[in-house]
């Protein structure tokens, strides 16, 4: 009797509303401290965690420093390679692994959003098929409730490499949600005030600034990216666990046996030798020695290469607003790329990340076989008609498929086009052997010169989708 009067009493409470007399208590309460995170890591899948995790063990272990972690996904695709389950099934077990990681890093608070795997290259795809709206929205709501100083997450750009779409969506989406969690007009029915409130509608949370982002890059090429941000050792000796930073990473990743078994039982078979040996090789080692955050941007002023906890406080860093990507009426007629390389450079200028390292020459790795997709975005001058011819320098042996020749295009703004190439098939060993190779789109619109628009391929013999 004494459960269901209980229960009772708390129906009551849902159907009449709160007394205004509790109301105003909760409201002078201040947040939940146990949920306070000094970083917020936001990746896309169960084990891109392991990204940065001998940092986290530096944070956590020696700076004392309290991290949450959210996922984009549950990681319900790719194969399992350790049971007989799938889909739904492999995404409960795959979130079971993540919670298990973190845990082993001293890691409590873990939130999975709802976006679904997506195997493709384009973060555009990934960003359809996660449902960008009701997720950033969950990630603006789980920073205003962890309140994070830092957030690390996924490069946001595209890259030789996995270059995966869902990697950067989850960037993407943080990003955004760092700009947009300390603004009240954002989703404010997370946030109350002295509103008389219901609580089953208004979360009661508060507006949340973040002051710094950091990346982590999905490309081959780590080197490039030295010297744009912080660097930390892995091999340095933890003070309080008296192991290297990459032992505590690696044993979390241990727990990750549904995505690589085979690695996992090799790893727990080495003796520490064995293992220190390992992880000095740059060929083999998991993390590259010593590990780069990359510097998205900070709220105060800060150098890129400060510390990650460096320059919490200070002078706002002013931000450029809305500028010349918005303009609909162009003076001259160009052809740019468009597709995720035409987003990215809109979303740095849009988020002030002008200093974000991006591709010398836009690029990307395919398939060998597989076809390329270069879009571009035609500027019309004084929005006129125009003829637009496009010539494609392509590799020896790729087959330009569609896209050249002449076009008459209507009276508009901007339009849109794709070239297609097909790459050619190549053995592993001449996957292996060769390097990237550029398909050239020379422009020409009425007869004039308005563009060459360069695209570096790297063929190898596996790879998502462009
Ligand atoms: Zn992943």
């Amino acid at each position: 009797m004494k459960v269901l009067f209980g229960s009772i009493c708390v129906l009551c409470l849902l159907l009449l509303g709160t007394p205004l007399a509790a109301q105003i208590a909760s409201s002078l309460k201040g947040p939940d401290e146990r949920f306070k995170a000094d970083i917020l890591v936001v990746v896309a899948h169960p084990d891109d965690e392991g990204a940065v995790t001998p940092y986290l063990a530096r944070a956590i272990h020696d700076l004392h420093k309290r991290v949450a972690v959210v996922y984009g996904t549950h990681g319900g695709s790719g194969a399992n390679n350790y049971g007989r389950e799938h889909a739904g099934g492999l995404a409960d077990i795959r979130e079971m692994e993540a919670r298990e990681s973190c845990a082993r890093m001293g890691i409590k608070n873990v939130w999975f959003l709802e976006g679904k795997d997506t195997a493709s290259q384009n973060v555009l795809n990934s960003l359809a098929n996660w449902g960008h709206g009701a997720n950033l929205e969950k990630l603006v709501e789980l920073i205003r409730l962890t309140r994070p100083d830092v957030i690390i997450t996924s490069l946001p750009g595209v890259f030789i490499g996995e270059n995966h779409g869902d990697h950067q969506a989850a960037g993407v989406l943080a990003t955004e949600a760092f700009d947009l969690a300390g603004n009240p007009v954002v989703f404010p029915s997370e946030l109350a005030g002295a509103s008389a409130h219901r609580e089953i509608y208004l979360e009661n949370l508060q507006v949340w600034q973040v002051k710094k982002i950091y990346y982590f890059p999905d490309a081959n090429d780590e080197k490039q990216f030295v010297g744009t941000g912080p660097a930390y050792s892995i091999k340095e000796i933890s003070a309080s666990q008296k192991k290297p930073y990459w032992r505590i990473a690696l044993d979390a990743a241990t727990t990750h046996l549904t995505q690589y078994p085979a690695d996992i039982e090799r790893i727990q078979k080495m003796s520490d030798a064995e293992a220190e040996k390992m992880m000095s090789d740059p060929d083999a080692a998991w993390w590259t020695e010593p590990e780069t955050l990359i510097f998205g941007k900070s709220y105060y002023q800060s150098k890129p290469t400060d510390d990650v906890f460096a320059n919490l406080e200070g002078e706002a860093n002013p931000c450029l607003g809305p500028s010349a990507h918005m303009q609909r009426n162009f003076a001259e007629t160009t052809v740019k790329l468009s597709g995720p390389w035409g987003f990215y450079q809109s979303f740095r200028e849009l988020h002030c990340l002008s200093t974000l390292r991006v591709a010398d020459t836009p690029e990307i790795a395919v398939m060998a076989g597989a076809p390329v997709y270069v879009p571009l975005t035609i500027a019309h001058a004084g929005s006129k008609a125009l003829k637009l011819q496009l010539k494609v320098e392509a590799p020896k042996g790729w087959k330009v498929i569609s896209g050249e020749g002449e076009i008459a295009l209507p009276a508009e703004a901007t339009s849109e086009m794709r070239v297609e190439v097909e790459s050619p098939t190549l053995t592993a060993s001449e996957s292996k052997a060769s390097g990237p190779q550029e398909i050239i789109v020379h422009a020409l619109a009425d007869g004039a010169p308005a563009g060459e628009i360069k695209l570096r391929v790297l063929l190898r013999s596996h790879g998502l989708p462009q």
